[in-house]
């Protein structure tokens, strides 16, 4: 599981080093790699993490029907939930939750 997007349900393959990768940033901190991630040119191949097919989807014509799984139907293309987006989250759920506990001592 990716460090930065923790939702990822795809990795997507690096054209230089032909390497999977959840998101860039693994790409770049990953220790043997020495270039910058290179997702491919319009198109670009990617691996369902829930079925593993590997499957290529060109990005000049993508669409809606594009943005899941074409074997098991996985939406991939969602907002990326980031650690500091989940502590967020989190925070905001703790503040409500106190608000609410508060409102019901009055
Ligand atoms: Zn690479
Ligand atoms: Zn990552
Ligand atoms: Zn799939």
């Amino acid at each position: 599981m990716c460090v930065h997007v923790l939702n990822a349900q795809v990795a997507i393959q690096c054209q230089t080093c032909k390497g999977f990768f959840d998101c860039a940033e693994c790409h770049d901190s990953a220790p043997v790699v020495n270039h910058g991630f290179c997702p491919g040119n319009g198109v670009v191949t990617f691996t369902c993490k829930q079925c593993q097919i590997v499957f290529q989807k060109d990005l000049a014509t993508f669409d809606d029907l594009d943005k899941a799984c074409p074997n098991c139907h996985t939406c991939f293309v969602m907002q990326a939930m980031t650690p500091e987006g989940q502590l967020h989250a989190h925070c905001m759920k703790l503040l409500d939750a106190d608000l609410e506990e508060i409102l019901q001592g009055f």
